[in-house]
């Protein structure tokens, strides 16, 4: 027996090497090789004849050598192949780089024979095939295969070895779940951790999976409102406000919408009150988050504190930058803002940190690096956190977690339904900035063909003459091999072939530099150019009243979070704007999602929809942005779990506060490893 808590080594086959590798993914003890579970399952399939196969999909085919592996080629190009039959039908099989196949391998040998087959210039073949003895692959065959995030650090055979091993020897331990919460039906824990591994069947998987979803999302619970208790602490940087936040506010062109009036008054009292701030603001895109940024930073200043402005992208960063500091020229506000992100030259850099240091510079704007890099602050009294939906909770932890402890607001576009935030973002406070600005027409909506692209570029080019500006949004940078879809090179080309010569196009892409892509952006504010085709690196938070058209190509490809977001670049002047998508997928049928957007503007709508809409094959979305990320549960696909989690934790916590009775013990200890876990980062 192995105590669940014994280092990695205790395990046969695991030395000082192995436990560095493991170590690097973050596994130290037994229990953690218990807990890192799989990243998805591999199903053998069942042997099929080879005449009978289907093409370019994984099969087994049980065949035998018809020739001698032969090598061409040399050294890295070496390429061994030979023909295998099963009386059905014959095809060749090729190895790359594998030379000394030819001496482990001989002609009338028998295998299983897994892969994908594939019409070549040889003909029909298989590249790299996995190859079995045929009893090997009939114990295989049918059963559940974990495949586990090993990050290429360690083989899937190696993890396979040490979990099975831990899951076989490790000694037997309570439940983690106190017995009130374990559900008729219910997989004890002991069954739930052997059967994710190395399910038994597939309703054994679900029944596994639902437990430990449970507990995963239990855990994190716990741990953000326990978390929420211990912050509770006396305000470390009381700021009344005295004057200059107010003489920002009133030298603004416009008044401040009720519920972004509501929002300041609520950061207001935070700031003042007894307590540290630690608060998200929700609110769609185009609600004016920004002026509630930085009214929060100059109370700061106010006070004889310094502000940090974190945004997701160097551009949003720079943009925010422009922007406010404009700003404060325009009021005669006397602030020292400055820029820190990765394209600051190093020698900037270091004068930047400088002042911050020694409180010259009041403002700091920049990427995540401002908390990444050495930077530090004279006195820091408040983050504010830009576009929350793009950093991890673990970032957020972190902030709140390095030293001086100031003031947090989080400000998050992500219509994230509100049943769901209130329960995610438990360890917040929520303000909700659920209006626009007066004066804004609503953005008029069309999904069409591609055969409307002619009108579409009429429209463009009317809204152009009319002085505005355009995006035009391509899922692709240049043409692809491996995927169909627009591309922004090659459609910038075609656009300068039918507009009008004085129309300026510029591209934009993830694969600028981002010198590069600054310029561009610069030059879209200037109105300089007038039509931007771009791929989504423009999703988040950019800011050009002017532009009032947003098309975007292949609209199939993107899920309806990313399409709201993408449509929010528009609609942000008083002139009206219109968000074109254009459905390629050929599909007759009526896309529901993209009808989604047709019918509203409202981006928590448009959550709820999601939510109902979404399958769990969806590509785009929150889950791909890093936020909220577990090991197994999904807060879309899970959200059942997650509510029953959520009201388990509050029944708990009701019941026994600090976790201190005897039976709550191991989630106390749980829960207690998570936060070590976060505070160590
Ligand atoms: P988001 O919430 O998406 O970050 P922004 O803060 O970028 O939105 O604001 C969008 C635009 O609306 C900006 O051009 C901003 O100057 C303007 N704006 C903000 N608040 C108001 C208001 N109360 N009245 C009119 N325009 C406003
Ligand atoms: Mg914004």
């Amino acid at each position: 027996m192995i105590a669940r808590d014994a280092a990695v080594t205790a395990l046969k086959g695991i030395g000082p090497k192995s436990a560095e590798e493991l170590r690097s993914l973050g596994i130290l003890t037994a229990e953690d090789l218990l807990r890192f579970f799989p990243a998805g399952y591999d199903r053998p399939e069942a042997v099929t004849e080879i005449a009978a196969s289907p093409k370019d999909v994984p099969v087994a085919v049980r065949a035998v050598l018809e020739t001698a592996p032969a090598n061409r080629g040399f050294g890295k190009q070496t390429v061994t192949s030979f023909r295998i039959s099963d009386g059905t039908a014959s095809i060749g099989v090729a190895f790359f780089h594998m030379p000394y196949l030819k001496n482990s391998l001989h002609k009338g040998e028998e295998r299983v024979f897994r892969g994908v087959i594939s019409e070549s210039r040889y003909g029909l073949r298989m590249e790299h095939p996995k190859m079995f003895r045929i009893e090997e692959y009939q114990a295989l065959c049918g059963s559940i295969q974990p495949v586990y995030p090993t990050m290429g650090v360690l083989s899937q055979k190696k993890m396979r070895a040490a979990i099975a091993q831990a899951v076989r020897e490790c000694e037997p331990q309570a439940e983690m779940l106190p017995q009130a919460l374990i559900r008729d039906g219910w997989m004890s824990e002991e069954e739930a951790l052997r059967q994710i591994h190395f399910p038994e069947s597939e309703e054994a998987l679900l029944a596994a999976r639902r437990r430990l979803v449970f507990e995963e999302f239990l855990l994190f619970l716990l741990r953000i409102r326990l978390m929420k208790e211990a912050e509770k602490r006396e305000n470390p940087c009381p700021m009344p406000l005295s004057g200059l936040a107010e003489r920002f506010r009133k030298s603004l062109p416009f008044a401040l919408t009720p519920a972004q009036e509501r929002a300041w008054k609520e950061i207001r009292s935070d700031i003042a009150g007894d307590c540290r701030m630690n608060r998200l603001v929700q609110g769609d895109v185009g609600s004016g988050k920004t002026v509630l940024a930085v009214l929060a930073l100059l109370a700061a200043v106010e006070n004889g504190f310094q502000g940090a402005l974190m945004a997701p992208t160097e551009v949003l960063a720079e943009q925010h930058f422009e922007k406010i500091t404009k700003l404060f020229a325009n009021a005669g506000i006397p602030v020292r803002t400055v820029l820190l992100t990765g394209a600051v030259k190093e020698a900037s850099k270091r004068v930047i940190r400088q002042e911050l240091l020694d409180g010259r510079a009041d403002i700091a704007i920049g990427t995540h690096a401002l908390i990444q890099e050495s930077v530090s602050f004279k006195k820091l009294g408040i983050v504010v956190t830009d576009e929350q939906h793009r950093f991890g909770v673990r970032q957020r932890e972190m902030l709140g977690i390095k030293g001086e402890k100031p003031h947090m607001l989080v400000m998050s576009a992500t219509p994230i339904p509100r049943t769901l935030a209130i329960i995610l973002y438990g360890d917040l406070d929520i303000s909700v900035v659920d209006e626009l600005p007066i004066g804004r027409q609503p953005i008029r909506n069309a999904v069409v063909t591609p055969k409307a692209r002619g009108s579409a570029y009429r429209l463009i080019l009317n809204e152009i003459e009319a002085g505005h500006q355009a995006y035009i949004i391509c899922p692709l940078v240049e043409e692809s091999e491996a995927m169909d879809g627009e591309n922004v090179t090659d459609y910038a080309e075609k656009l300068r072939s039918l507009m009008p010569s004085h129309v300026k196009i510029a591209v934009l892409h993830g694969r600028m530099t981002n010198t590069e892509k600054n310029a561009v952006m610069e030059r879209f504010q200037k109105g300089e150019v007038q039509l931007l085709v771009s791929t989504t690196v423009v999703e988040v938070g950019v800011d050009v009243p002017n532009a009032t058209v947003m098309m975007v190509e292949n609209a199939e490809r993107f899920g309806l979070a990313q399409l709201h977001q993408l449509r929010g670049r528009v609609g942000r002047g008083s002139a009206q704007s219109y968000a074109i998508f254009v459905n390629a997928s050929g599909k007759q049928k009526k896309n529901d999602r993209l009808e989604v957007l047709n019918q509203t503007n409202d981006g928590f709508k448009i959550a709820e929809e999601d939510l109902r809409l979404r399958g769990p094959g969806d590509v785009f979305g929150i889950r791909q942005s890093g936020e909220m990320h577990f090991a197994l549960g999904d807060i879309y696909n899970d959200h059942d779990m997650l509510l029953a989690a959520a009201e388990a934790a509050t029944q708990l916590l009701k019941e026994d506060p600090g976790l201190r009775l005897t039976e709550h013990q191991r989630l106390k200890e749980q829960v207690q490893k998570l936060l070590r876990k976060a505070e160590a980062l």
